[in-house]
């Protein structure tokens, strides 16, 4: 098998009594009890063989810098995961540490959305002793709505997906963690959901610096003019969701609870700076 020369996607390697297992999520390692060995380096070759590890380094890999996608860290990998030595729960602790940090709130309930979000929103609970709260009621058997294909689809995944509890959001100030805003679709039918039952203030805290830019790296993200981040401003978004308040964490402080270098990071979708040259006029597809 063979990481990438940037690292951005993970891969590591494992044993079980005499098999050698490779996965990109250790947590493939822990089901099946087997001993996590290492990470695979970036534009390394791995060959198992005679119960050995071969490994062989790309010629190139000296001279690509390595880029591991931050959206690992802050959504795609399970929270039970270790990618690069980081174990991903304890980032997303870190950047619920942060957002308290930076943007401290008054109010009776502190909530994730989505799964993704839950150590993020334990952690500024902890911090600021605001109870950590489930308002809402997950239908665990829907996928993860932002790459649905079309517009139409996504609105009623968001409905199939979420049911308020009525009885612990009613009259009450409530804070919403979310590690991300794509879209904003699905953050726009949530708000909707809970002015409908009669919350008194939402406030929406983003658990990393606005999506302003497409990913060419194989996440199926959105074309630059879905990203609702690119045409408006924080402001303009709190105001286009009906929120009391909304605030993205700051690059510095994401960079900070993941652990690595900006420079040893993909911040592509975040900065519009990509690790690679990308061509001109490419378009990302959405999955028909
Ligand atoms: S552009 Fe964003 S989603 Fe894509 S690899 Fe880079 S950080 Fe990850």
């Amino acid at each position: 098998m063979f990481r990438d020369l940037a690292g951005m996607k993970p891969l590591a390697i494992a044993k079980n009594n005499d098999l050698f297992i490779a996965a990109s999520e250790t947590v493939a390692f822990d089901v099946i009890g087997a001993k996590l060995i290492r990470d695979v380096v970036p534009g390394e070759i791995i060959h198992f063989k005679d119960n050995k590890i071969n490994s062989y380094m790309i010629d190139v890999a000296n001279s690509t810098k390595n880029a591991h996608c931050m959206f690992e860290y802050v959504y795609f990998a399970r929270p039970d995961s270790i990618i690069d030595n980081r174990k991903v729960y304890q980032v997303r602790l870190n950047i619920g540490k942060s957002l308290f940090k930076e943007f401290p709130i008054d109010a009776d309930i502190i909530m994730p959305i989505p799964d993704s979000s839950i150590p993020a929103a334990i952690a500024y609970s902890r911090a600021s002793g605001i109870p950590y709260g489930e308002g809402l009621i997950k239908n665990r058997y829907v996928g993860r709505t932002f790459i649905m294909p079309t517009q139409e689809k996504r609105e009623l995944a968001v409905k199939l997906k979420i049911n308020p509890l009525v009885s612990e959001l009613k009259d009450k100030k409530v804070v919403i963690i979310d590690d991300s805003i794509v879209r904003g679709t699905t953050s726009k039918n949530l708000i909707s959901l809970l002015r409908d039952i009669g919350v008194k203030k939402i406030h929406l805290l983003i658990g990393c610096p606005p999506v302003i830019a497409p990913c060419y790296y194989g996440v199926t993200m959105a074309n630059k003019e879905d990203l609702i981040a690119v045409d408006h401003s924080a402001k303009q978004v709190k105001t286009k969701l009906e929120l009391d308040s909304l605030a993205y964490l700051s690059l510095d402080s994401l960079v900070e609870a993941i652990g690595i270098s900006a420079e040893d990071l993909c911040l592509g979708c975040l900065t519009e700076e990509y690790p690679t040259e990308i061509p001109t006029n490419l378009k990302i597809k959405n999955i028909k």
